[in-house]
C-alpha cells in the first residue's frame, strides 16, 4: 500500500519538541516579518507563519507595508529590524511590488536573523557541505528532508530526480540530498528524456510550479518509487493542486508520496520555526 507523507504527522510528533526548546531558551525568539502589499497569497503564508509561531510560544509581529512604499522607507524598516537586539529572526515576504524588484532581497536580511535561509553566508554552510543542526537552510528543502526522515526514507545510494533548479527549492535542495550521498540529477524546463529520467529514479521531487505536471507516464513499470510534491498552485475551479497528479500516480502504486495541501507545505512552516530557533539560540551565543 502506498505510503501518503503528511506533514501533520511530523509536525504533531515535533512540536512538543519546539516548545521546550522556546521556553529553555534564554532571550524570547522573535520574529519579523516585513509584508508589502495585500497579495491573497502571501497574506495566507504569512498568517500560516504566524500561526506556526503561537503554537509554539514564540513571538512574531507581522511590519505590514503599503504597496506603494518607497526604497527610502522599506530599506528603513529593514535597518532597524536587522538591529533590534530584540528581534532574532526576521524575513520580508516575496513577492515585493515592481519599486523594489531591483533590490537584491536575499542580501539586506543581517545573516545571523535569516530565518528564510537565502542569505549568501548560509547558502556557502550548504554549498560546502558544512551543514550543522543550526545552519539556517532554506525551509522548504529542509522541511523535505525532515519528512523523508520522519517517514525513513534512506537517501544513501539512491537515486533522485529533482524537476526545477529555483534558488529556493531545487538547488539547495540538490546539495542537501547530495550532502546525504544520494545521487541527485538535477532537471530543468531544458532537460531531455525527462520522464525516461523519473521512471529510472528511486525519488523524483517536483518544483516546477505547472500544475498536475507529473503524471502516471513519469512512474517506473517495474520499481516502487517515491514522490514529493513542493508545487501548489490553485486551478480554476479553486482546487489546490501539486506539480503531481496525485491520482494518475496513485494508480500506479508508487511506494509513497506527498498530498497537496498536506505535504510539503506545512513542513516549510516549520521549518522556519526550527530556523527562528536557531538563530536566537545563535544570537545567545
Ligand atoms: P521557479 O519558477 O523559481 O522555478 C521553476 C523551475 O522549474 C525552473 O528551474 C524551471 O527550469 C523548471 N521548469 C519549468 N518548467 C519545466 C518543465 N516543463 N520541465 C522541467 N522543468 C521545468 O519555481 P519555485 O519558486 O521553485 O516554485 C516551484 C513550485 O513550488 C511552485 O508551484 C511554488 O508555488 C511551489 N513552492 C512551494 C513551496 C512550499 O512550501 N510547498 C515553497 C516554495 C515554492
Amino acid at each position: 500500500m502506498t505510503i501518503e507523507m503528511k506533514a501533520k504527522d511530523v509536525i504533531e510528533k515535533n512540536l512538543p519538541i519546539l516548545t521546550r526548546r522556546v521556553t529553555a531558551c534564554p532571550i524570547p525568539p522573535f520574529l519579523k516579518v516585513i509584508l508589502v502589499g495585500k497579495n491573497p497569497s502571501s497574506l495566507a503564508y504569512v498568517g500560516h507563519k504566524k500561526k506556526m509561531c503561537d503554537k509554539v510560544g514564540a513571538k512574531c509581529e507581522i511590519v505590514e507595508l503599503p504597496e506603494s512604499v518607497g526604497e527610502g522607507d522599506f530599506l528603513k524598516n529593514v535597518e532597524q529590524i536587522n538591529n533590534d537586539p530584540q528581534v532574532t529572526g526576521f524575513l520580508i515576504q516575496m513577492p515585493l511590488p515592481s519599486q523594489l524588484s531591483h533590490l537584491d532581497v536575499y542580501s539586506l536580511v543581517k545573516p545571523t536573523k535569516d530565518v528564510d535561509g537565502f542569505h549568501i553566508d548560509n547558502f556557502k554552510e550548504l554549498y560546502d557541505s558544512n551543514v550543522t543542526e543550526k545552519t539556517l537552510l532554506p525551509c522548504t528543502p529542509k522541511g523535505v528532508i525532515k519528512l523523508l526522515d520522519h517517514y525513513q526514507v534512506e537517501l544513501e545510494g539512491k537515486d533522485v530526480v529533482i524537476i526545477g533548479r529555483s534558488h529556493i527549492v531545487g538547488k539547495p535542495l540538490f546539495h542537501l540530498m547530495n550532502n546525504r550521498n544520494a545521487t541527485v540529477t538535477l532537471c530543468h524546463s531544458k532537460t531531455k528524456e525527462l520522464k525516461e529520467k523519473c521512471q529510472r529514479a528511486d525519488i523524483i521531487v517536483a518544483a516546477i510550479g505547472k500544475p498536475q505536471f507529473v503524471d502516471s507516464t513519469f512512474v517506473s513499470p517495474t520499481k516502487k518509487q517515491i514522490f514529493v510534491d513542493v508545487g501548489i498552485s490553485r486551478l480554476e475551479n479553486g482546487r489546490l493542486v501539486g506539480d503531481i497528479d496525485f491520482e494518475s500516480v496513485m494508480k500506479k502504486n508508487p511506494e509513497a508520496i506527498t498530498p497537496v495541501p498536506g505535504g510539503v507545505g506545512p513542513m516549510t512552516v516549520y521549518s522556519l520555526i526550527e530556523n527562528l530557533l536557531s538563530a536566537t539560540e545563535k544570537q545567545v551565543k
